[in-house]
């Protein structure tokens, strides 16, 4: 699995569509400061399914969208789409390259894509499980995120442990299970009053 490239337009200081490929290898990004080489790593987190606005440095989710210049416009939404090539099928999906694509209206309304179907927050979240990536993942260590790290609690630090493992995700599904039991026994509990009412 690889970031092949990324795709955006209106996200922060990209106003304009842009595409940056990722070949094979190390790709640094240099740049004056406030040039934006920040807002392309929250580009990438943002369209993993990041929610904190605070980790995105905003300070309410509009702030991610393109918000003018003297010489230009505010936009009304911002988009951003990763490209990852999965010809070795690092994820479990049938596919040599998956895109995911995030949008975000004004108005607040958003939606995610994979491989340009629609599909929910809960699936962007599983399908970069374990791997590392993901809005909870290691693999985008930020200025202060080693500091934050080694201060964290004991059982958090564990998280990251467990996430390179990769057991959340079987952590994730006994979680899934357990709140389907409970509500399997609640409409057993219920169908057993309606019986009772019957006889
Ligand atoms: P440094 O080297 O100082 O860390 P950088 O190259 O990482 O800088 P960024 O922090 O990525 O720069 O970009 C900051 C720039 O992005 C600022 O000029 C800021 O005005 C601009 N910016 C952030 N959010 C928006 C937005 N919603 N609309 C327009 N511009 C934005």
């Amino acid at each position: 699995m690889r970031l092949k490239s990324i795709e955006m337009q209106g996200f922060k200081s990209f106003a304009d569509k842009i595409y940056l490929d990722f070949n094979p290898g190390i790709t640094a990004i240099v740049g004056p400061n406030g040039s934006g080489k920040s807002n392309i790593s929250d580009a990438i987190r943002w369209v993993m399914g990041e929610q904190s606005i605070k980790s995105l440095r905003g300070s309410k989710m509009e702030d991610v969208i393109f918000s003018g210049t003297e010489a230009r416009k505010a936009l009304g939404f911002a988009e951003v789409t990763l490209v990852l090539d999965n010809s070795d099928q690092y994820f479990s999906l049938d596919f040599p390259e998956i895109t995911v694509t995030r949008r975000v209206y004004r108005s607040g309304e958003g939606e995610y894509y994979i491989n340009k179907t629609l599909c929910r927050l809960k699936d962007i979240h599983e399908l970069f499980m374990d791997t590392g990536l993901g809005r909870d993942g290691y693999s985008i260590i930020g200025q202060g995120k080693i500091d934050s790290i080694l201060s964290t609690k004991s059982e958090d630090r564990r998280q990251i442990f467990e996430e390179a493992a990769g057991i959340s995700k079987y952590k994730y599904r006994k979680i899934e299970a357990e709140r389907k039991l409970v509500q399997t026994t609640d409409n057993l509990t219920r169908v057993e009053d309606i019986l009772g009412e019957l006889e």
